[in-house]
């Protein structure tokens, strides 16, 4: 009965992750199984590194396992493009022609949610505009990404930082994670000024 309960233990944990169905968790967990000793513990042992070493960059709330990342280390920061989720910067840093910094807000404002402004990292975006020349909110181009970009122009329209706002090039309720290299890189050359 105890294995079956790891093995059911385990499964659970695979359909736990973005896009596993059940089928699938159970086809995982049958390949860790079937693992060698060394690759299990290998595998075991990523995972936990990984929690143990990854944190949010002091600067743009990326993913790093450092104080600060590797993109605020090495870029310009007098453009900081604004986008929900590190996924974005993903998918942006795919395109390979940007060359600013990066805030990430970790949410949108929801208000049914129970998610506003002190919910996400917009105080932190407030701090860093000293030196800024402008920018770019990258949100997803659905109502509460919409929603969430006019409230943090207007919060920075007295600190008179160009804002802009990424194009409509994506169609609305397009996710800027999932959009293409080609689309993604229009609207951002495309992005208006928010006045
Ligand atoms: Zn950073």
């Amino acid at each position: 009965m105890r294995e079956i309960d790891s093995v059911a233990k385990l499964t659970g944990y695979f359909s736990s992750l973005p896009g596993v169905g059940r089928k699938t968790a159970a086809r995982y967990a049958y390949a860790v199984i079937n693992m060698s000793a060394d690759d299990a513990a290998g595998f075991a042992a990523a995972i936990l590194e990984v929690k143990e070493k990854i944190g949010l960059c002091r600067v743009c709330g990326n993913f790093t396992d450092a104080d600060e990342c590797e993109i605020c280390r090495r870029r310009d920061h007098s453009v900081i493009l604004v986008v929900k989720e590190p996924k974005d910067v993903a998918a942006i840093e795919k395109i390979g022609d940007y060359t600013g910094v990066y805030h990430i807000l970790h949410g949108v404002l929801d208000p049914s949610n129970n998610v506003g402004p002190n919910e996400i990292r917009i105080s932190g975006l407030l701090r860093r505009l000293d030196g800024a020349k402008e920018v770019i909110i990258a949100t997803n181009p659905d109502l509460l990404g919409e929603a969430t970009a006019m409230y943090i122009a207007k919060l920075i329209k007295p600190f008179g930082v160009k804002t802009s706002r990424i194009a409509h090039g994506l169609p609305v309720g397009a996710e800027i994670e999932y959009a293409d290299a080609m689309t993604l890189s229009r609207a951002i050359s495309d992005r208006k000024e928010i006045l």
